[in-house]
Order: structure tokens, then C-alpha cells, then sequence
């Protein structure tokens, strides 16, 4: 297995639109590794593909206290349950250090593949709701920060600059 590097905000890359995975083969599965052992070194609840430049429809995720249970996501895609929406403060590993509230489903239902290529379907709540959402906006090249005004945005943006030049320059 490998660490990947995550990019960070405001990297255009990010904006990069996914394709779907044709065949999962052992060479997404190496990836799913690599994109696990990277979210867990980053103490990440979510990880998806865009973040480290592989621009495949892939997610890997694991919401539980532990870490004991993680998630493949293979060609996601989510449909809500109800219209109701709630606020959690979410935080991004492509923007450290970062949290605001967004707007997301309260329910949604999974459809994705698994690392053996086998469909699932999964209904989800709360905060792995959140975090599919999250997630698969990643896929589409859409940041939690998008849901904020340009002005938050924008001054975000300038804030990760600062911290990469401070960074390199260390
Ligand atoms: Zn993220």
C-alpha cells in the first residue's frame, strides 16, 4: 500500500469531473487500498478519488468511531429520501483546518459497486448521509465551499494560500 498525496483547495484539479470505472479490476482495488490507508493517515471520515488527482468514480469512507468499518464506493450515485434537509458543520481533507454548515439530505439511498465489482444498495442517515453527499459532489468537481457566498469563499481560498506558501517555504 501507498500514501497518496491529497491536493488541496484551491487546486483547479479538484474540479476535474470523474468517469465511470469500466472494470474493477486489481488495479482499482490497489487504489481502493491506497485511498483508505491515506484517508486513515489523515484521520479523514471520507476520501474520494478527485482528491488525489485520480479522476475515477471511486470513494472509500468510514464513519465509525474506530475506523473498524470501511466503505467502497464504486460508481455512486445517491437519490434523497424526503426534501428534508439539516445543517452539519462539515471539514474537507482538501481544506485543513476548515469547518462550516451545509445544507444536506437528512436520507439518502446508495447505489454503488463494491471492491469485487458486486452492486450494493445502502439507506442512509445523519452523518454517513452527509458524508455520501460530500462525497460524490467531490466526483463532480463541487466543494462544501461552493455552498457558501463567494465572499466566504474567496477569503477561504486566500487563507490556504497563505498556509501552502508557509508550507513550501519551511
Ligand atoms: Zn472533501
Amino acid at each position: 500500500m501507498a500514501k497518496l498525496v491529497i491536493l488541496e483547495f484551491p487546486d483547479e484539479r479538484l474540479r476535474t469531473k470523474a468517469v465511470e470505472v469500466e472494470k474493477v479490476d486489481d488495479e482499482v482495488r490497489q487504489l481502493v487500498d491506497d485511498m483508505l490507508e491515506t484517508m486513515y493517515d489523515a484521520s479523514g471520515i471520507g476520501l474520494a478519488a478527485t482528491q488525489v488527482d485520480v479522476h475515477r468514480r471511486v470513494v472509500v469512507m468510514d464513519v465509525s468511531d474506530d475506523g473498524s468499518e470501511p466503505l467502497v464506493l464504486i460508481n455512486p450515485s445517491y437519490t434523497p429520501i424526503g426534501d428534508d434537509k439539516d445543517f452539519l458543520s462539515e471539514g474537507c481533507l482538501s481544506i485543513p483546518e476548515y469547518y462550516a454548515e451545509v445544507p444536506r439530505y437528512l436520507k439518502v439511498k446508495l447505489n454503488a459497486l463494491d471492491r469485487n465489482g458486486d452492486a450494493y444498495e445502502l439507506e442512509a442517515d445523519g452523518l454517513l448521509a452527509h458524508c455520501i453527499q460530500h462525497e460524490l459532489d467531490h466526483l463532480e468537481g463541487v466543494l462544501f465551499v461552493d455552498y457558501l457566498s463567494s465572499l466566504k469563499r474567496n477569503r477561504v481560498a486566500k487563507k490556504m494560500q497563505k498556509r501552502h506558501k508557509q508550507t513550501q517555504g519551511a
